[in-house]
């Protein structure tokens, strides 16, 4: 590692800041080293606030069923090739109070932009879930809606709200999606979420098609500035039935190199070693957490549902509704020096 690049990450962790060239620095002279040191520090950061917890989310896949085509989604509206489904409101609670008993405290309900789950459905869900279940927290996860209604779900109950920016350059964003989608929108929904009062998350794909070295520096820069509670990054993976088919998959290495540094902007961040990491390669969650991460996902959809919210080829499907798997998955985590915590794990 240079000794420009040392100063820089120790300059991150002391100060919380750089300006974007630094960033990009960062990342055009990313090196095996570079990695291991941001990484050290960023253990170190996340020790201090949260010691060797890891929070344990439960998320629930509650509908396919998707009015938008996002060119790299597997679920995108034009895949006819997918069979399509939405869970009843029964089937939600149901997945709920299994994850109860299995030790889960946040609940994520995510989903397609499906119709069906209109603001008078999804309050009436969260009430009764809030009721049902008064220690714990509820993460949505569903996309672009109104002020008024994102609005309405956070008066139901709902606390957390997940809205990746998917890319901070509008260009790079207008490549990605269909014309009916812009980046400003998606950035008018961040900033009604955060002014609501949701803890909220934005995220990227590191390796979406086109994307340069300069547009994950300003992925960066966005992340810092916007300051949000939960970041959610991962890599793109091609799903068979899309426009990008033929493009490369992003790389675990890069993206753990971006957790840690993340991590050493915000040390109190939410930071999942997500599903898309884990699908890339075995142990991708466990990499993640030995670079900065201190939340995983597993799944509480039903098997027959998370076969069908096929976002990317090759996702990890193993999930988390019996307690032999819970178990084994506090058992990886344990065998890499961390504890899966039964918490609503709020941001410190
Ligand atoms: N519809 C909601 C939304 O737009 O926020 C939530 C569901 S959406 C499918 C969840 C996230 O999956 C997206 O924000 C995107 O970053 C990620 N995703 C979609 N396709 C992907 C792919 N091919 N590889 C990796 N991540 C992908």
């Amino acid at each position: 590692m240079d000794k420009h690049t040392k100063e820089l990450i120790t300059a991150l962790a002391e100060q919380h800041t750089l300006p974007i060239e630094d960033y990009l620095y960062l990342i055009a002279n990313r090196t095996e080293e570079a990695a291991a040191y941001a990484a050290e520090l960023a253990v170190a950061a996340r020790k201090a606030i949260y010691g060797d917890a890891v929070y344990i989310r439960g998320l629930i896949e509650i509908s396919n069923i998707c009015r938008n085509d996002c060119l790299y989604c597997g679920i995108r509206r034009s895949n006819t090739a997918c069979a399509r489904y939405r869970l009843t409101p029964e089937e939600i609670l149901a997945c709920c109070s299994a994850g109860y008993a299995l030790g889960f405290r946040t609940f994520v309900m995510q989903g397609g932009e499906d119709a069906y789950f209109t603001d008078e459905l999804l309050c009436a869900l969260i009430r009764e879930i809030k009721t049902r279940y008064p220690d714990c927290a509820v993460t949505l996860s569903l996309g672009e809606r109104s002020r008024k209604s994102y609005a309405g779900l956070y008066a139901a109950g709902a606390d957390r709200y997940l809205l990746r920016h998917e890319t901070a350059n509008a260009e790079h964003y207008a490549a990605l999606h269909p014309a009916a989608l812009s980046h400003t929108e998606r950035m008018r929904c961040l900033s009604d979420l955060k002014d609501i009062g949701y803890q909220v998350g934005c995220g990227f794909m590191v390796g979406s098609p086109y994307q340069t070295e300069t547009n994950l520096a300003e992925d960066l820069k966005f992340v810092e500035t916007f300051s949000p509670h939960m970041c959610g990054i991962g890599p793109f993976i091609p799903h068979r039935d899309t426009p990008f088919a033929h493009h490369s998959a992003g790389s675990v290495p890069l993206t753990c190199y971006l957790l840690s540094l993340i991590r050493l902007m915000h040390p109190r961040i939410l930071l999942p070693a997500t599903t898309a990491l884990g699908s890339l390669e075995p142990n991708g969650r466990e990499r993640g957490i030995l670079s900065g991460a201190n939340v995983v996902m597993p799944n509480l959809s039903p098997a027959d549902a998370r076969e069908k919210y096929q976002l990317y080829d090759g996702k990890l499907s193993t999930g988390a509704e019996s307690a032999q798997q819970v178990e084994a998955l506090r058992q990886r985590i344990a065998a890499i020096g961390y504890t899966v915590v039964s918490a609503r794990g709020d941001a410190k």
